[in-house]
């Protein structure tokens, strides 16, 4: 495989609302954050070389591959938003605002995740500055994750015939918190196959979802560097080494886990988050499979540079040693 690691941003990722920092442990700003980072660490001409920048938001027909129109419709509701984002005082926000400063980024970083899909199948490796929204389900968000972005790229990419029937595509989910949407919408889909290591003491505690976990991993609060990286380096390559015909991976690189997160519950620390990207990046590319990497969780004012540091990695060894 050639590999032209692909970057997936658009400057609409940013959710702009007044005030949402307050209500949540939410930095709304860490995609521009990390791009910036990187823009200052490989200067704009490189970057924007390997970006490719979303035109559009994501279109009610490509979310019908994945969402009912039932779903689609209860989004029109200010208090179904504000309960699915986990804000209690947007349900007084009249939808329309909610749409426009919360809703509407999060299309753009769907539409992210699909052309990062596409970009992987063709070059490799793509990094969507965004996304991951790995507890939105069919019917159901939750857990300020409304749209299954994975699973609408997933969907797209065998509705035009990239991913043939019988291709396996893996979802390696390394975010803090149970991926329990994805693992509801691929639910007995032997095609999609799941690895989830996550704190089990948190939310979303999702005993259905979690039967769908091809690989299981559960671990408990305040979990270290050493015990993490130990578990994930004896379970992931044979998780790789079970599956065959893969034909793309999704990392949901959640930085959630990191020491100083509020909602994670476990005590990664920055080395170890780095450490375990550096792991699976390796991994994945040494098994010769297309890889979609999207940042999922990660709530602290530092998770930008958690996010940049992997990529930098990345990109060093792409494009500076080779
Ligand atoms: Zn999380």
């Amino acid at each position: 495989m050639n590999i032209q690691p692909k970057i997936i941003y658009s400057p609409k990722y940013d959710i702009r609302f007044f005030g949402i920092e307050k209500l949540h442990p939410f930095d709304s700003r860490k995609y521009s954050r990390t791009w910036e980072k990187l823009i200052t660490e490989f200067g704009s001409q490189l970057l924007k070389n390997i970006t490719t920048q979303p035109q559009k938001p994501a279109s009610q027909s490509e979310l019908l591959t994945v969402h009912n129109d039932y779903y689609l419709n209860l989004l029109k509701s200010s208090q179904y938003v504000a309960q699915a984002l986990e804000l209690p005082p947007l349900a007084i926000v009249p939808n329309w605002i909610q749409n426009q400063f919360v809703l509407t980024p999060m299309l753009w970083a769907t539409k992210g995740t699909i052309i990062a899909g596409e970009e992987a199948l063709k070059n490799g490796i793509a990094i969507n500055l965004s996304g991951g929204y790995h507890h939105a389900s069919k019917e159901r968000g939750e857990g300020f994750c409304i749209y299954s972005d994975i699973a609408i790229s997933i969907a797209l990419l065998q509705k035009s015939n990239k991913i043939k029937k019988g291709e396996k595509v893996i979802v390696i989910d390394l975010d803090a918190h149970q991926g329990n949407g994805l693992e509801r919408i691929f639910h007995n889909d032997p095609d999609v196959l799941i690895f989830d290591m996550y704190n089990q003491d948190i939310y979303p505690q999702d005993i259905w979802a979690r039967e769908s976990i091809n690989y299981d991993i559960p671990l408990h609060l305040g979990t270290q560097d050493e015990q993490y990286l130990s578990l994930l380096k004896e379970k992931l390559p044979s998780f790789l080494n079970q599956a065959s015909e893969v034909k793309i991976a999704f990392y949901n690189a959640g930085t959630d886990i990191y020491e100083s997160d509020p909602l994670g519950g476990l005590k990664i620390s920055e080395n170890g988050v780095l450490e375990r990207d550096k792991f699976v990046f390796k991994n994945l590319t040494e098994a010769n499979i297309p890889w979609v990497m999207v940042l999922s969780g990660g709530y602290t004012q530092q998770s930008y540079k958690l996010i940049a540091n992997s990529i930098s990695y990345l990109l060093h060894q792409c494009f500076i040693n080779s």
